[in-house]
């Protein structure tokens, strides 16, 4: 499953951005952080996109899961 490339996320003023190496386990667990680079007068934007993992996602269905019948009483 490629999907890397074509979901490659855009900042809203300067179009694609670079994907990040994940700096540690955890962040690697969240999925892909994608980082605007473009510099102007000096500054780089610095725009941050995180795509979620699946493993992050079912992660997040499963509290929800537990959550919503810990709520039901
Ligand atoms: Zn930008």
């Amino acid at each position: 499953m490629a999907v890397e490339q074509a979901e490659r996320p855009v900042c809203v003023k300067h179009g694609p951005m670079a994907l990040r190496a994940s700096g540690t386990k955890e962040q690697a667990f969240c999925g892909d952080w994608y980082l605007c680079e473009h510099t102007e007068f000096g500054r780089t934007c610095g725009n941050t996109i995180l795509l979620p993992s699946l493993e992050l996602l079912a992660q997040l269905d499963n509290q929800r899961a537990n959550l919503a019948k810990g709520s039901k009483r």
